[in-house]
């Protein structure tokens, strides 16, 4: 708030002055105003260098000393004074046009100012929304924006950071370092410059790095890479110079550049070609690092979610050659982070916090946190004072799919519909052996999805199988099956199993070498094109005739896929019908209960056998 009132401070002080300079010219102006006689006199003597006829029909113009003059008698009687007395001095005898009012004069000097201001508010406005604070505004326009956070403010330490071992003993030696340079120093050892924090959004990257700060209890400039990022040309570069200008300064520190992606992507590249701002920045960026010794007590962290796509001379020795992954949390680490952001929320004693844990597989850290906050938000919804499992499982629902829409209206058929594609889902998974069990079957629909299938592993595997991958794409095809055999008409709600599955038919025989013909070989090249970053479109490495055998074998796939499926749903028609019909009246089902269900159709089947 400070800064909006200094810069209007500033606006009105701007305003002020100009308006003041104009009506001091205005005033400046000595104008000698000439009764008749007077003007006869200096005509006589030859003293009037111009006369210009005003709209009122008066007379103004300068004397041949200088002065400016005026008459307020009109130009008529003035006429008899000239024509007595021709004189060859006049330079110019013209009728000035219509003179404009005063207040039009300005209108243009108006118009400037304005510009002025909108130009500084759009300025203003762009810097608040690229998010950061620091002191800015016109007066310091090349600034980095780096926001310091002093060792004092709400430190974040290792504490905060849950799971995430394997990276935080990486970095201790880091912090380490930061607190005690000289023994480094002593010994001898080069610590890196640079480390580069890899992984998906929201898995803490951020955090991690402002724990290293907390912990050596060291300055932090964080900067995001989108901020030297400007519209106008060569800020971004200058900005990167103060930065470590001011880095250097406060040694030792941390500066951390978040999502470098968008400084760092590679040079030349991109649709129509380079952005010369960002490439100017990046050029600068690497002077700078290299500008900088080894043991100064600079260390950089940089944070991105694709690496694939930095220029190549980012992570070149002495660069940003020590890489972090910071994954997806596994079951372990889910549990630790839900207790991190459970510690200021009252949850029920019912509440198993690794139970919870095991039901949000590929979940980051910051998925959690939003869970553990849907959770809260519900049980205030609900009025209660404790988070229960309720709240906790229907929030997680939420962060994977939206929240619910009850009131969405669906036609009876289209009810049906889903209700029959989603029980054979369920029914083809439950009897493909190596499907993971169900969780949750539900036809209310979520986000863009009309209704869904959960499935969840029991435990957080690495590595999927040829056989799982095939049994997977049964169960994405068992909702396209159950429809045609039940509605005799197949719907577009299949449309993302239909793509899901044929993306791994593809990936077993382009990636994963699963196709028995083509045997194990990758095709295609490894860089997918990132948004078009580094490789227009794809290359190719393979013939023509091996893209005809590829595609032979992902339509092999996906065909023995739906026979399966087939095969599965023609057998177990009656637990499909049952599953549907109870999916019908109570629109969601647990995986206990539909087990119940599987159970309860096999005895009635048996005992009419
Ligand atoms: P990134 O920078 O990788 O996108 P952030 O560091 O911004 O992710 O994380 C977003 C939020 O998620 C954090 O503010 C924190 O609340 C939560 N979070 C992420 N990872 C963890 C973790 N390991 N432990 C505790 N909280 C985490
Ligand atoms: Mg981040
Ligand atoms: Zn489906």
């Amino acid at each position: 708030m400070k800064k909006i009132s200094s810069a209007s401070i500033w606006l009105v002080v701007f305003v002020l002055v100009i308006l003041a300079s104009l009506t001091l010219l205005e005033t400046n102006k000595k104008v000698d105003t000439l009764s008749v006689n007077q003007f006869q006199d200096y005509w006589v003597k030859k003293q009037i260098k111009s006369v210009q006829v005003r709209e009122d029909k008066t007379v103004e113009g300068q004397l041949i000393n200088g002065t400016q003059y005026e008459t307020i008698v009109p130009l008529s009687r003035l006429m008899q004074v000239m024509d007595k007395n021709p004189n060859d001095k006049v330079t110019e005898t013209y009728v000035k046009p219509a003179s404009m009012p005063m207040w039009l004069q300005i209108v243009p000097t108006l118009l400037i100012i304005l510009m002025l201001v909108a130009f500084w508010f759009m300025y203003m406005q762009q810097s608040q929304g690229g998010g950061g604070g620091g002191n800015r505004g016109v007066m310091n326009f090349g600034k980095s924006r780096a926001k310091i956070a002093t060792p004092d403010k709400k430190k974040v330490t290792f504490d905060d950071v849950a799971g995430e071992d394997e990276e935080k003993d990486e970095l201790a030696e880091v912090v380490d370092f930061l607190k005690q340079p000289k023994r480094y120093l002593e010994a001898g050892a080069r610590i890196p410059k640079g480390i580069l924090l890899v992984g998906p959004p929201g898995t803490g990257k951020t955090l991690l790095a402002r724990a290293v700060s907390g912990e050596a209890g060291v300055p932090f400039y964080s900067i995001s890479g989108s901020d030297f990022v400007e519209m106008f040309v060569g800020v971004g570069a200058s900005r990167v110079r103060d930065l470590f200008e001011q880095a250097k300064k406060s040694a030792p520190c941390i500066i951390f550049i978040d999502e470098i992606d968008a400084v760092g992507r590679q040079r030349g590249a991109g649709v129509g070609g380079g952005h010369d701002e960002r490439e100017q920045t990046l050029n600068q960026l690497l002077v700078e690092m290299d500008g900088f010794g080894v043991n100064e007590g600079i260390i950089m962290i940089a944070a991105t979610n694709r690496p694939d796509i930095l220029d190549p001379a980012l992570l070149r020795p002495g660069r940003f050659d020590r890489h972090i992954l910071v994954g997806a949390p596994d079951v372990k680490g889910r549990e630790e982070i839900l207790k991190v952001h459970s510690k200021n929320k009252h949850l029920a004693d019912e509440v198993k916090l690794d139970v919870l844990a095991k039901r949000t597989p590929g979940f980051t850290g910051a998925d959690l946190e939003n869970l553990m906050n849907e959770a809260a938000l519900l049980t205030v919804r609900n009025n209660k004072n404790v988070i229960e499992m309720l709240e906790l499982d229907e929030a997680v629902t939420r962060v994977i799919a939206g929240p619910e829409k009850k009131s969405r209206v669906i036609s009876e058929k289209d009810r049906k519909l889903t209700a029959y594609h989603e029980a054979g889902h369920a029914v083809v998974m439950k009897y493909s052996p190596l499907s993971d069990p169900i969780h949750q079957i539900s036809i209310i629909p979520r986000g863009m999805a009309g209704g869904y299938t959960m499935h969840l592993p029991e435990e957080d595997t690495s590595y999927t199988s040829k056989l799982k991958l095939k049994d997977e794409m049964v169960g994405l095809l068992g909702g396209r099956v159950a429809e045609k055999l039940i509605m005799k008409d197949i719907s577009t709600g299949a449309k993302n199993d239909i793509d899901r599955a044929s993306s791994i038919a593809r990936k077993m025989v382009m990636e994963y070498g699963m196709s028995d013909k083509l045997g194990p070989i990758s095709f295609g090249n490894d860089h997918n094109e990132v948004f078009l970053g580094r490789d227009l479109g794809k290359s190719r490495n393979f013939s023509e005739q091996v893209a005809f055998q590829i595609d032979s074998e992902v339509k092999d796939l996906i065909g023995e896929a739906y026979a399966k499926a087939e095969k599965i749903l023609d057998e177990n028609i009656g637990k499909l019908h049952a599953v549907a019909q109870e999916l019908l009246l109570k629109e969601k089902l647990e995986g206990a209960e539909f087990e119940a269900i599987i159970a309860r159709t096999e005895s009635d089947e048996i005992e009419l056998s």
